[in-house]
């Protein structure tokens, strides 16, 4: 075995770093349903997210963030993976991505650009990294339409 560092393959490393350079769904929704946050103190990663449902769809999505490159790339994939699908859906992609982080699992296709953080579970200190917008979806899916409007917002 070598000691060397397991080095991310080329290709992943692009597709990582253009989400980290040009996050998509970057900002803050006017009025979202569902609302979280979380920080990852480890490697100094916050991530805000708003989340628009309506029935059981997840309209709209956008996140504030700082980090390293694979919170903030993992946070822009989420949000681009799991919009405009069901809240079902987001549980069950959420899963798929943990079992490729934690699990060391295949990547599944349903997963699309998320694939490309399956190189993160050979860095068990990046899981948390990959995993923290995941938890901040989990956690906001969790809170209620009442809770996030009610929460005044103060500076
Ligand atoms: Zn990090």
């Amino acid at each position: 075995m070598s000691r060397a560092e397991p080095q991310f393959d080329e290709l992943y490393r692009e597709v990582i770093l253009d989400h980290y350079r040009r996050p998509r769904n970057a900002g803050s929704l006017a009025a979202p349903t569902h609302q979280a946050e979380g920080a990852n103190p480890l490697c100094g990663d916050e991530i805000e997210l708003d989340v628009s449902i309506e029935g059981d769809v997840i309209c709209e999505m956008a996140f504030r963030g700082q980090g390293c490159s694979i919170s903030q790339s993992s946070a822009s994939m989420m949000t681009e993976r799991v919009c405009g699908g069901t809240v079902e859906e987001a549980h069950r992609v959420m899963g798929l991505f943990e079992a490729q982080l934690v699990e060391s699992a295949e990547p599944d296709p349903a997963l699309g650009d998320l694939e490309a953080l399956h190189g993160v579970a050979k860095f068990p200190v990046r899981v948390k990294c990959a995993l923290l917008c995941w938890k901040v979806l989990r956690e906001a899916l969790q809170t209620n339409d009442n809770e996030a409007t009610a929460t005044p917002k103060g500076g």
